[in-house]
């Protein structure tokens, strides 16, 4: 992608105050564009590190043997009806047709997915079943804010399994969260807290969240410096000084829930009247869990964790791009031009600021405000060398084309 033709843009002065700092840094850097409060389009880098967040839950949700569904966000009213959740679901949207029906706009799938599985599901033999989606969201937050950390219309993946009995459930949820350790890892999260939660308004059986420690968060956690031990500080009775599980010192710190798994007993397929036959023939109400991930939520989350003064630094395994391709050759860009061609023709995606009229230092602020993990830099003297910099890093080297192709390919596993 070139920048002077393909990128739409990138601000370095907004004049605005931003109530985070992926907020800012995702809007500076072109990444998303703010439509209303909770409202943001995704540009066609932030669509990229989007996609390349999905794939990766995809890949761990296909690995349970989940199968992937994609379900209507517009939900005839009686379905929540029936639930018992039109009335009792506070950030439900409503909508009215012209014909003076009602929809719910899907915040969850529970009353969509479990009709569905009820055509599927006739005998034991047919459990477990899982389906997942990845798709949008909508709440009626009361307040949108931090920019996609906490918007009315998301990107989430839910997954919703339906089991045999409690213990399968049990196995089968204990899966999940490996699945959902390996994911965070894979985005480059070091440190993601598992608390046991409340189930909120799902149910009132157990549920666990996952958190990202961060000051943009809104979830006040208490966790142990040297073990896995986490809570939530609301729900605390006490105050905790050591940790209950190995008697080191207790911290306290913000989080983002970047991550959520319930579970939801026999209640929706008692509502939807859903029956299998067991082993012996008789009719029984499949055990169902509900897993979620925000995943538009985690682009931010990963913002809010990698970045410096001076802008963005992608994790590579979302990174928008391989390279960051910078042309600072005075009136000529063949061997910049020659570099992007055989990158490209190698299968690597290159970012390529080949404009002629920007200076040689406001094309740097962007190259780290935007944040691909690997700069590559020509100047009047590099000569045949390309100049490789990681973006976490000062250090600079020099290779040969075909060496930067090597280490590119390398560091990406292309
Ligand atoms: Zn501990």
């Amino acid at each position: 992608m070139k920048i002077s033709t393909d990128y739409i843009k990138t601000i370095t002065q907004t004049g605005k105050e931003f109530d985070s700092r992926s907020h800012e840094l995702l809007i500076k850097a072109g990444f998303i564009d703010p439509v209303a409060s909770g409202l943001y389009s995704y540009l066609p880098p932030g669509l990229a590190v989007l996609n390349k967040i999905e794939d990766i839950v995809r890949t761990h949700m296909n690995s349970l043997g989940a199968l992937e569904v994609s379900l209507p966000s517009l939900h005839p009213k009686d379905h929540w009806l029936q639930t018992k959740r039109w009335d009792s679901f506070d950030v439900l949207f409503k909508v009215q047709s012209r014909h003076d029906k009602e929809y719910g706009l899907g915040p969850s799938h529970e009353e969509i997915v479990t009709p569905l599985a009820a055509k599927y599901i006739q005998t034991h033999k047919d459990l477990p079943l899982g389906l997942y989606q990845i798709g949008t969201k909508f709440r009626d937050e009361a307040r949108a804010k931090s920019g996609i950390l906490r918007g009315r219309e998301f990107r989430m993946k839910d997954l919703y399994s339906f089991h045999a009995d409690n213990l399968d459930f049990e196995e089968y949820y204990k899966k999940v969260i490996v699945a959902y350790q390996k994911i965070f890892t894979e985005l480059g999260f070091e440190d993601v807290k598992m608390t046991e939660a409340s189930g909120g308004d799902f149910t009132k059986k157990f549920s666990h969240e996952f958190n990202v420690l961060t000051e943009a968060g809104e979830v006040d956690l208490i966790y142990c410096a040297a073990c896995d031990f986490a809570q939530n500080a609301e729900v605390l009775t006490t105050k905790l000084t050591k940790c209950p599980k190995c008697g080191e010192e207790i911290k306290e710190g913000r989080a983002i829930e970047i991550g959520n798994i319930f579970d939801l007993g026999t209640r929706f397929s008692d509502d939807f009247k859903v029956k299998f036959k067991d082993e012996q023939g008789r009719p029984v109400s499949p055990h169902m869990g509900c897993y979620g991930i925000g995943t538009s939520r985690l682009l931010g989350a990963i913002v809010e964790v990698n970045n410096d003064k001076n802008g963005i630094i992608w994790p590579t395994s979302v990174a928008p791009f391989h390279a960051h391709l910078v042309n600072l050759v005075r009136d000529d860009s063949k061997f910049a031009d020659l570099i992007y061609r055989t990158l490209q023709s190698e299968g690597i995606s290159v970012l390529y600021d080949d404009r002629s009229e920007v200076s040689a230092g406001e094309k740097l602020v962007v190259s780290d405000l935007i944040g691909v993990p690997i700069r590559l830099l020509v100047s009047d003297r590099t000569g045949d060398q390309v100049e490789w910099k990681l973006r976490i890093d000062e250090k600079t080297r020099m290779f040969s084309v075909p060496e930067v192709v090597k280490h590119l390919k390398d560091a990406y596993v292309i």
